[in-house]
């Protein structure tokens, strides 16, 4: 099933007037598949067969810099072909033969992402002349926390290709917060000296709502002004009355509409049902509000108000709760409260210009010393990496690219293993090392593919997590005048294939100064998550993957335009005028699965699936965020501290 088509079909004059003949900065690819690779080898197969690698790896070559790279980014073609022909059952008859690297280290870690690189950061901790290899399969290290890179009007700016934010529902364990310490950075201070969240309100600019045609009868921006009623805010919309009336209901009056019960007997009653269901059966708004609050929820969750607890968005200050009186605490999913974050580490509002790759590019300092130069926290984000100098046979710790790991195994019995055989993909070759232990700091749902030595109990317990699947883009416009014309900074599309829109956030670090004039280019950051309502979150995660998959570059690219258009064009936006370039950051496997209590059994403690499946299996530990159940960055340092411990108190 997929969800809800809301794409534009392609028309060719309709093509002409978005733009999308104009030569802007990106690639063209055709279902993914660069159209260049393809015309000059036929299209590629759904893994590179061995003999086509090139003689040097990609990362040695002079000028590589994935990070400036455009089009379909994060889960990248020529990233997960391996990966999925390995799920698929085909992937050994079709491999060549292994070749040993007869190179051996201390520890192998699969996964570049944080929780690979702070693996490494803690094993050299404890261990400083160890040689460590970390292997990852994309382009470039990070995993979710990738770096979109623009050249725009001769200058440079940034945006994150994925994780954004150093914030947690819970604070930052010792372990987490010491890592940041370690790497020099210190989130509430940096959020001082450099956030500028005052500035698009200084110019005031607020947030905007669109309703489209489509969903809601006629295109129309709500742009919402302080100070100014619902009501009000809702007059000139083609929503019905009562729409209009209960919209403003949910969002202004203090209605207790749980009369009659404690606290905590109403916490109990909107954890047990979605805010989809909230609104319609104890608010009794009309069903016509539901399509206005249904994509409220896609940032944060991945899924639709249809899928997410009412108990959980009462935390995150959704409407519709001021009468009923809930006092401050926790919701047991999320750990958020209402009060907001906790004391104790993190900040919600700091965040570096290219979001938590600025905290993979310091732990790549910290583990490769002369790639990434500079000193500080706040200079690495203009560093340029020197990305030839990260698999180097001198250095203690090699960071080796484009490797999809197929296989980690035991040496000898698992009981008392003499160490750790790893088999990797690269470059259509199949490779082999050998290390004393390993940490599998991957997606944990892919480790039963890659060690079929483990108990099927726990291989059943890794597959129970679907991680949610999202679209981040990043667009250069040339300026931004548009949103100051109509007074927004950020645009909210309930309906539209995207579900979110906002300027690029300002941010001034070291010698990176965000744009300030409507003159100058700028980011833009549009958001979608194919989620199915109706669904289980699961198996809407399941349906979003695979519509991730089978979409083209040339489909987001025309979505792009078109609301771009739609939205900003009353503001003097034109998309074949406007935009300079995109880049599409596909996380068809993004955020870790968090249990989702209207949909997921409650296992007692120590027995949930991420528990059983994180278990040590000889000298292979299992790390990444997936392993805590929990889809933040101090999860993924957190579980890389555990797997590093249970290997050495082995
Ligand atoms: C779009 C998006 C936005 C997010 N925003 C935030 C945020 O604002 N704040 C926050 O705290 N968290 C955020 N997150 C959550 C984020 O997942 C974590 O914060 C953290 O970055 C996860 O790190 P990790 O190392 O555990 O996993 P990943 O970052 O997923 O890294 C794992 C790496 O292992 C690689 N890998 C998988 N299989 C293999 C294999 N077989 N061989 C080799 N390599 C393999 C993967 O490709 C990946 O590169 C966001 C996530 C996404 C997707």
């Amino acid at each position: 099933m997929a969800p809800k088509d809301q794409r534009i079909a392609p028309d060719h004059a309709c093509d002409h007037a978005l733009g999308m003949d104009e030569a802007i900065t990106r690639r063209d690819f055709l279902n993914g598949v660069s159209i260049a690779a393809g015309a000059a080898g036929g299209l590629l197969p759904r893994f590179a067969a061995p003999g086509l690698a090139a003689a040097a790896a990609p990362q040695d070559a002079p000028g590589y810099y994935p990070p400036a790279l455009t089009g379909l980014r994060g889960s990248h073609p020529g990233s997960f072909e391996a990966a999925h022909a390995l799920r698929d059952g085909d992937f050994w008859s079709h491999a060549g033969k292994i070749v040993d690297t007869r190179e051996t280290y201390d520890l192998v870690v699969v996964g570049g992402g944080i929780s690979g690189l702070a693996a490494a950061h803690f094993y050299r901790a404890k261990r400083p002349d160890a040689r460590i290899l970390v292997l990852d399969n994309h382009d470039d290290f990070g995993g979710h926390a990738k770096r979109n890179e623009f050249a725009v009007g001769g200058r440079l700016e940034l945006m994150n290709g994925g994780t954004l934010l150093i914030d947690s529902p819970r604070p930052y364990s010792t372990v987490a917060d010491g890592l940041l310490k370690a790497l020099g950075i210190d989130p509430i201070a940096l959020s001082r000296k450099c956030s500028r969240n005052d500035f698009y309100p200084s110019l005031g600019l607020t947030r905007g709502v669109f309703l489209d045609r489509e969903t809601f009868g006629a295109d129309h921006l709500i742009v919402m002004t302080d100070g100014v009623r619902w009501a009000q805010r809702l007059a000139q919309t083609p929503l019905s009355p009562q729409v209009k009336s209960d919209i403003a209901r949910i969002e202004e009056a203090a209605i207790d509409y749980l009369p009659g019960l404690s606290s905590a007997e109403k916490k109990t009653r909107l954890a047990g049902m979605s805010y989809r269901d909230y609104l319609l059966n104890v608010v009794k708004a009309d069903p016509g509000v539901i399509a206005f609050y249904q994509a409220r929820t896609h940032g944060e969750w991945g899924v639709g108000i249809d899928a997410v607890s009412a108990l959980d968005v009462w935390a995150f200050h959704f409407p519709g709760f001021a009468g009923l009186d809930l006092k401050a605490g926790a919701a047991p999913h999320t750990g958020y409260t209402a009060a907001g974050y906790a004391e104790g580490g993190g900040s919600y509002t700091f965040h570096f210009p290219d979001g938590n790759a600025s905290i993979a590019r310091l732990l790549v300092r910290d583990l490769v010393a002369d790639s990434v130069p500079g000193h500080s926290a706040e200079d690495v984000v203009t560093a340029r990496i020197d990305y030839s100098r990260l698999d180097r046979p001198a250095s203690a710790v090699r960071l080796r690219l484009g490797s999809t790991v197929v296989c980690a195994r035991n040496v000898g019995d698992p009981t008392s293993p003499v160490g750790v055989e790893v088999v990797y993909s690269r470059g259509g070759e199949l490779n082999s090392v050998r290390a004393q232990f390993c940490v599998l700091a991957c997606w944990n749902m892919m480790i039963p593919y890659l060690c079929p030595e483990l108990p099927e109990r726990q291989k059943q317990a890794l597959r129970y997590a679907v991680k949610t699947p999202l679209i981040y883009v990043s667009v250069a416009l040339r300026n931004w005048r548009p949103f100051k014309a109509l007074g927004v900074s950020s645009v909210y599309a309930p309906g539209s294939y995207f579900s979110t829109l906002s300027l690029n956030q300002v941010v001034d670090i070291g010698d990176y100064r965000s744009p300030r004039s409507p003159d100058e280019p700028m980011l833009v950051r549009m958001v979608r998550t194919p989620c199915q309502p109706g669904l289980s979150e699961r198996e809407q995660n399941r349906v979003g993957q695979v519509d991730i998959f089978n979409t083209s570059f040339e489909t987001y690219e025309r979505n792009i335009r078109a609301e771009l258009a739609r939205i900003l064009g009353p503001g003097g936006f034109d998309p074949a005028r406007d935009i300079t370039a995109i880049t599409v950051n596909r996380w068809p496997h993004g955020y870790a699965y968090e249990y989702n209590q209207l949909f997921d059994p409650e296992w007692p403690e120590g027995q949930q699936p991420h528990v059983i499946g994180r278990a040590r299996i000889g000298s292979i530990a299992i790390a990444n965020s997936d392993a805590g159940a929990a889809a933040y960055t101090d999860s993924a340092i957190d579980q890389a501290n555990r797997a590093v411990e249970e290997l050495l108190q082995s």
